[in-house]
């Protein structure tokens, strides 16, 4: 069986999380997470970057941070994970969902500005499959109405637009290093804070509502609590985890990429005879292969490819039943607009079997099972 998803693992990572025991630190910020937050903000230019325990929970933050009161508004795709959605209704906000385009699955930038009202605060925008939304185009809509930008940025990481790290564009930016993404700490994430008058309230919201990381750097001689807070921050033996992959993160990406690129260099051909479509990577977005991903002509070919890979000893998943449609999104939210793509394409799409290391021998059996279901039919 080929499966869908293996978690990358360097081997390092048994050795890094010794250490982190060996040392009696295996709470969070110690050295390897310090490690890993040196890396993002100099390889990213970021200005500053917090690991947290999840990439939700760096999007609970990022919700926070922007400071929604009761009834405010966030402009949001519908096509995306649930984790986009929950964190601005815990923070207290109405989701006004905006459709997507077909091309690049992302929110459609063309239709954000028609969904804005006097209560909208910010626009939340998702870096599908790693590859990055209109970013120019959505910063010049924020800074006419003085919106801010969250980037779900869960998939991108190592990802650019316009040389830019994703990330690193919008006010915040999210990470996920959940198993199924390319790099790992088996549960973790980070927020990158691109706007320095934010950092300090960003720490306190990670450490409890406490000013300790300040306490630590030597700023101030005792700690206390200070505004309100949680707990976002990860133990060191997944940070020791992550850090072995950040070690290797060039290679890590080198890998997926030539996946990535077998794929699509062998379904190019098919898309031409009309028979399946392939994603689009628009000029200036330079990718981290995230996810390959086909779309079929409609949801029962879909049913029958997936059945039909399973069969071969393949496993293909599709994502994801639009949130506007689902309970809680009826609950909390609207769609903006009409639904032209979101639903539609959502039912063509599946993921091909993505993951570091993955053999040739496996990359010819996938493709040789997508060809035979296509050309056969
Ligand atoms: C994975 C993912 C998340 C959530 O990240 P976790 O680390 O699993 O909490 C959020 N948004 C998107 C788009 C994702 O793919």
């Amino acid at each position: 069986m080929i499966g869908f998803n293996v978690p990358t693992f360097i081997g390092k990572e048994y050795d890094y999380i010794k250490q982190s025991i060996e040392a009696h630190k295996i709470c969070g910020d110690g050295i390897f997470t310090k490690k890993c937050t040196a890396w993002f903000r100099e390889r990213f230019q970021a200005e500053e970057v917090l690991l947290t325990t999840s990439g939700s929970a760096a999007l609970d933050m990022a919700a926070l941070l922007c400071g929604g009161q009761p009834g405010d508004e966030v402009i949001l795709p519908s096509y995306t994970f649930s984790s986009t959605a929950n964190a601005f209704v815990l923070g207290g906000y109405k989701l006004v969902f905006v459709d997507i385009r077909p091309d690049t699955m992302n929110i459609d930038e063309t239709k954000i500005e028609r969904a804005i009202t006097n209560k909208t605060k910010v626009i939340c925008v998702v870096h599908y499959a790693g590859i990055s939304c209109e970013m120019d185009t959505i910063m010049d809509i924020a800074d006419r109405y003085n919106l801010f930008v969250v980037e779900d940025a869960a998939q991108g990481v190592m990802s650019t637009y316009k040389g830019k790290a994703l990330g690193t564009i919008g006010d915040f930016g999210c990470y996920s290093f959940h198993e199924t993404k390319n790099y790992s700490m088996g549960e973790g994430g980070a927020i990158v804070i691109n706007r320095p008058e934010y950092i300090a309230k960003a720490e306190i919201l990670r450490e409890k509502g406490t000013n300790r990381s300040r306490f630590y750097r030597g700023q101030i001689d005792k700690y206390t609590w200070v505004d309100y807070g949680d707990s976002y921050l990860p133990s060191e033996l997944n940070a020791a985890y992550l850090w072995a992959q950040l070690e290797h993160a060039e290679e890590i990406n080198k890998n997926r990429l030539a996946t990535w690129n077998c794929y699509d260099e062998a379904f190019r051909p098919l898309e031409r005879a009309g028979r399946l479509e392939c994603p689009s990577v628009p000029e200036g977005c330079i990718h981290n292969a995230h996810m390959y991903y086909i779309k079929c002509e409609d949801i029962n070919e879909r049913t029958e490819l997936i059945e039909y890979m399973k069969s071969c000893g393949i496993l293909c998943v599709f994502h994801y039943i639009p949130l506007h449609s689902a309970p809680a999104g009826l609950k909390y939210g609207h769609f903006d607009g009409k639904d032209e793509h979101t639903t539609a394409e959502s039912k063509r799409l599946v993921r091909l079997p993505m993951y570091y290391n993955m053999s040739q021998e496996d990359r010819e059996i996938i493709i040789e099972a997508v060809k035979a279901f296509f050309t056969v039919k």
